[in-house]
């Protein structure tokens, strides 16, 4: 019998001086980029805490700490590969992925394909099952304000 099972996914990191701003695991032209322990991609951590979600797994920092030295700096896409793997080992099997992406500058619509194919590409899943959006946050709060970026997603699973 399959079930059909949905998660949800949040994130939001520090913009700071010094750092590259990847999401979905584009490397985004910016002056400033994400602050963490990893490669910070705010998009691409939404996706795995989805993941994690709709199989009730925990959250990303329970799976890969960041006091772990293995995972500092490490590609956020290495990452969803991992909680790939980890929820088809629970006979799982993704249907879609929503993810929005909350994001003041810089405009981030031209590079939103790029993002898509990466994260396809990294969940083994057909391009027309994998949806990222960017939405400005129209210069109101910490969001709007330059202070970080956030992001949130939805998945849908098959768990058979
Ligand atoms: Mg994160």
């Amino acid at each position: 019998m399959t079930e059909f099972r949905s998660g949800l996914g949040f994130d939001l990191h520090p913009l700071v001086e010094g750092r590259p701003l990847v999401l979905g695991g584009v490397t985004v032209p910016a002056p400033r980029g994400l602050g963490g322990h990893s490669d910070a991609d705010v998009l691409t951590h939404a996706v795995c805490e989805a993941l994690l979600g709709a199989l009730a797994l925990g959250d990303l920092g329970r799976l890969f700490p960041d006091t772990d030295p293995r995972y500092k700096g490490v590609s956020s896409l290495g990452l969803l590969r991992s909680v790939m793997a980890l929820i088809a080992t629970k006979g799982a099997r993704v249907v879609n992925v929503d993810v929005t992406v909350i994001c003041q500058t810089p405009r981030l619509a031209p590079l939103l394909p790029e993002m898509a194919r990466q994260l396809a590409a990294a969940m083994g899943l057909g391009a027309d099952r994998v949806s990222v959006k960017a939405k400005s946050p129209e210069h109101l709060g910490l969001l709007g304000r330059e202070e970080g970026v956030a992001a949130l997603a939805v998945v849908s699973v098959n768990v058979s």
